[in-house]
């Protein structure tokens, strides 16, 4: 089979001020070769969460993971000793951020961090480390290449340095990439050569890609496959057709509605949902998305619903989709 990473009912809470907040609840998904999987949703849904918690990035101080399995090549990553986390992380696993800077020294110059990030992972020579550099910043774009490698960060431009991040966390041919919200900072022409180039340099390598985005235009644009999340779970996860034409999640109609579509006018209002999400530091039992719904049931605000497979790989968490839900109470038009 061809699957790299199996995520299996990650929960992470954080410990802070007002309780604790459960910001990861019981996320299951698979990531295959070579195939992009998009994580979808607003900021507070637990997707940057999910990677952190993949790469045991979370902060020490008030994170735990309280339970799940991540298998990265049958060995599980949340077992694993720090040190050798630290060696998949960047050889094996590299992880994109909204910030470049969060990845580049802003007091080195660009040269000598992109060498001495390959001398470091690939046992290369000075002279090898140097050429490769300048090769990379040639592939990504960036002009006159030779002479920015004296360069220091401030002295590209956000877009720039995004792409030589990029680049950087593809040199080592990692068999994942993770990007969460690579692009969120970008301007819309950027954001365009940014994805293009993500795109390039997976055909080329065949790595997979996890890509973290609030954007469905990113998804539409990357995605093999989506996990949409709310309030800390996957609620519903299937290939980019499906969930595009044919979502069946109230949560994902919601977020398709308030997305301008292509052939639109710009200026038309977009539908945003209505309220905003539960708090995650005192989430009841019910569905989290009931006091947003339009088709809230009585069942919804007592009992979590069960994620069902509806078709093969698309799968839904939601009492319309139980066939337990007492035929009187199920609200009709949905989707239409
Ligand atoms: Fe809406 Fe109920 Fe489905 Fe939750 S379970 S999304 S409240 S219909
Ligand atoms: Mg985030």
């Amino acid at each position: 089979n061809d699957e790299i990473l199996e995520v299996k009912n990650l929960h992470v809470n954080f410990h802070t001020q007002n309780g604790v907040v459960k910001a990861v609840r019981g996320v299951d998904f698979t990531l295959n070769k070579g195939e992009t999987l998009a994580i979808v949703g607003e900021s507070g849904s637990g997707k940057s969460v999910t990677a952190k918690a993949i790469m045991r990035l979370l902060p020490k101080q008030n994170a735990r993971i309280t339970s799940g399995k991540v298998n990265y090549e049958k060995n599980d990553l949340l077992e694993m000793p720090l040190k050798k986390i630290q060696q998949i992380r960047g050889s094996q696993i590299s992880m994109v951020f909204q910030d470049p800077m969060t990845a580049l020294n802003p007091t080195m110059k660009i040269g000598r961090q992109i060498i001495e990030g390959l001398k470091k992972h690939q046992n290369l020579s000075s002279k090898e480390a140097k050429i490769k550099a300048i090769n990379m910043l040639k592939l990504v774009g960036i002009p006159n290449a030779e002479d920015r490698l004296d360069s220091y960060p401030h002295q590209y431009s956000g877009g720039m340095r995004q792409r030589v991040v990029i680049a950087m966390a593809l040199a080592c041919n990692p068999k994942i990439l993770i990007a969460d919200e690579p692009t969120t900072a970008l301007d819309v022409t950027i954001q365009a050569q940014i994805l293009e180039l993500m795109k390039d340099l997976q055909a080329k390598t065949g790595t997979s890609i996890i890509i973290i985005t609030h954007d469905l235009g990113v998804v539409a644009n990357m995605a093999d496959r989506v996990a949409v999340m709310y309030a800390g779970e996957i609620v519903e996860m299937g290939s980019v057709d499906e969930i595009f034409y044919n979502p069946q999640h109230p949560y994902t109609l919601g977020l398709l509605q308030s997305m301008p579509k292509l052939h639109e006018n710009r200026n038309k209002p977009l539908i945003p949902i209505p309220g905003s999400p539960p708090d995650l530091a005192s989430i009841g039992t019910g569905c989290p998305f009931a006091p947003r719904c339009p088709y809230t049931m009585k069942v919804c605000h007592y009992f979590p619903p069960v994620k069902k497979e509806i078709l093969d790989g698309h799968s839904v968490s939601c009492w319309l989709q139980d066939n337990r839900t007492p035929k009187e109470l199920q609200p009709i038009g949905i989707g239409g």
